[in-house]
């Protein structure tokens, strides 16, 4: 790129008689505005839709209201999965909210205190909690239904206070593995526990859909590449890179 600059700016002012100091400030100048240039287009495509969407979640939580919640139990459509809480769908799958952040689920704001809303199975499957697990849950989904013979795992979290205090129902103790959940079954509650006690999110449940690692394990959440599209499972628009700026409302 700088290359190229250089280039142009040769080809512009190679007749030209200008002292080396012009030359050298035209080109730093040139250079920073195809720096902001770029900068500025990474936003727009990257960060944009999640800045529109954090303003709508900001306004709810600031005044919450039932405009834009979904119910938990509720099915769009034909969808395979339930919607597992009662809120506002604020963030969705690949949403950005820091350069180079990629979002590998949604987060489902209630408007509520903590420890007030339920959260529920979506999906029948087989559930584990890891024994230092303080607000999180995973299902195993043997058959995927959008692609039977591949199996799946459903990540719920969040479900503890700032201070790590858990949510989590008394039926899945720490430690809890493979044991079997219809839908609808209650998990816990929604909370503020970032896993850094003391700096709490805001209160939501955070659900995502995990790889499996091919060995009967799931991969590691925290990469988007280890995650599905939730779209089709929820009925829902939840991919950021088709949906730029609405907050996902269920249209059958
Ligand atoms: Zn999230």
């Amino acid at each position: 790129m700088a290359e190229r600059i250089l280039k142009i700016v040769n080809v512009l002012f190679e007749k030209c008689i200008m002292p080396p100091m012009w030359k050298q400030k035209i080109l730093t100048v040139m250079l920073a505005i195809s720096v902001l240039g770029g900068m500025s287009l990474y936003f727009y495509e990257e960060m944009a839709p999640t800045v529109s969407r954090g303003q709508y979640v900001w306004r709810f939580l600031s005044d919450p209201s039932s405009d834009g919640i979904l119910r938990a139990g509720s099915r769009c459509g034909t969808s395979p999965f339930l919607f597992p809480t009662d809120g506002l769908v604020g963030f969705i799958w690949d949403d950005s909210f820091r350069p180079g952040h990629r979002h590998q689920g949604i987060d489902i704001f209630a408007g509520t205190d903590v420890g007030v809303t339920p959260v529920m199975v979506a999906y029948p499957g087989y559930l584990s909690r890891e024994a230092g697990w303080k607000s999180s849950l995973i299902v195993r989904v043997p058959q995927d239904p959008l692609q039977p013979g591949r199996q799946i795992w459903v990540y719920y979290t969040h479900m503890a206070d700032a201070a790590g205090n858990s949510f989590i129902s008394s039926q899945f103790p720490p430690g809890t593995s493979d044991q079997f959940v219809e839908a609808g079954t209650l998990l816990g509650y929604q909370g503020n526990y970032s896993g850094d006690p003391g700096n709490p999110v805001g209160v939501h449940l955070h659900i995502s859909i995990v790889k499996d690692d091919g060995f009967g394990h799931y991969t590691n959440e925290l990469d988007i590449r280890n995650t599905y599209d939730p779209s089709p499972y929820f009925g829902l628009a939840l991919n950021a890179h088709q949906n730029t700026e609405e907050i996902p409302t269920c249209q059958p």
